[in-house]
């Protein structure tokens, strides 16, 4: 694999050579002893905190992710949220109209979403019954024209990991490019694939600030990969696609690593107690699937009943039963200590 794999055979024919656009803070570092003034983007000089533009290699958002995951800051590009590394994904490498990509289904409808903005063939395999991906029947699906493979795991709505002898297969035997999305990863016992990106040229992981980190509201998409695919990324990149004001929270977040692992680890204690009271207490919850991310995935009597009955006492959860193999499943995202109660005690009522 790693004598034969080629990225540039991937890259869409348009991209291959495109110039990127340069911005004016591209072009010039400060790295002289004078002060330097800055006379070359058009902004407002009267200082307010945020009238220049922000760095546009959010370099001291990257040096801290650097330090904090162990790998290198040229194997890191940062994105308006995991949604737009995943767009800069399709449009780097898919064709529109011409490539395809596989997703798994149940899983995070966002994959689906692009390939249709993006005009790209996405062909469903459904997982397993007990939600791992079936390998043969995924290979078996793959042609010349399959680019990428998503694999979510922890994978959304369900919970679950994926095994690691079938993620580690799939990167072995398809030639294209295995997208691992690990949104929810800082929640699972399992470890995280960042060392392997080494080793699979073909393996890009995606994570997010928005759910262990707490930062949803500031929208940061972390994507690793190799630093060839981080360089074809970055030439298609929108130049300020990260704001100042995200960089400078994303930085004070990343700099307060116990609190984030406090927190993580509350939440894992309460997903933990959470289920234990859903299986022994509430007589109509048939299932509360094992989970390696900050929610249960349960199945009901009746899905839609229920999840009405809970609106009704002011719970709002996600209901999830449209989704192939999640018929009468409801998501249910791991609260603070009193909203686990107020959900229980909801849960408890409508019995
Ligand atoms: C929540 C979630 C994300 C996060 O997306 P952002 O755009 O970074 O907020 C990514 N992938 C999955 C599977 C998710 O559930």
């Amino acid at each position: 694999m790693e004598s034969t794999f080629n990225i540039h055979n991937l890259v869409r024919d348009n991209i291959k050579n495109i110039t990127p656009y340069s911005s004016a803070r591209d072009e010039y570092k400060d790295v002289s002893l004078i002060k330097m003034i800055f006379l070359d983007a058009n902004e407002n000089p009267f200082e307010n905190g945020v009238n220049r533009y922000p760095d546009p290699q959010q370099m001291s958002v990257k040096r801290m992710l650097s330090n904090c995951k162990k790998i290198d800051e040229e194997n890191i590009l940062l994105g308006n949220g995991s949604d737009e590394v995943l767009d800069l994904i399709f449009r780097a490498f898919c064709e529109p109209n011409k490539d395809n990509v596989i997703t798994l289904p149940p899983t995070y409808g966002m994959y689906s979403v692009l390939a249709n903005i993006n005009a790209v063939e996405n062909r469903k395999i459904l997982l397993s019954e007990n939600f791992q991906p079936k390998v043969k029947k995924i290979l078996d699906t793959v042609d010349a024209y399959t680019k990428i493979i998503f694999l979510c795991s922890p994978n959304n709505p369900t919970g679950n990991s994926f095994s690691e002898d079938v993620v580690e297969k799939l990167l072995n035997k398809f030639k294209g490019l295995i997208v691992l999305d690990e949104a929810y990863i800082d929640f699972s016992s399992k470890e995280s694939w960042l060392r392997k990106i080494k080793k699979y040229p073909n393996l890009i992981i995606t994570q997010t600030l928005s759910k262990a980190y707490g930062l949803a509201g500031i929208r940061l998409g972390v994507c690793y990969a190799s630093q060839e695919i981080i360089r074809i990324l970055n030439s298609i990149k929108p130049p300020y696609n990260v704001n100042e004001l995200t960089q400078q929270r994303a930085v004070l977040r990343l700099q307060n690593r116990a609190e984030v692992e406090n927190e993580i680890s509350q939440l894992i204690s309460e997903r933990k107690r959470l289920k234990e009271e859903l299986e022994c207490c509430v007589s109509y919850i048939e299932k509360v699937y094992p989970s390696d991310g900050n929610f249960l995935l349960i199945k009901v009597d009746d899905a839609n009943k229920r999840y009405n009955q809970l609106l009704e006492y002011g719970v709002v959860v996600r209901n999830r039963s449209t989704q192939p193999l999640c018929e009468n499943c409801l998501r249910i995202s791991v609260g603070i200590l009193e909203e686990n109660l107020r959900l229980i005690r909801a849960l408890k009522a409508i019995q």
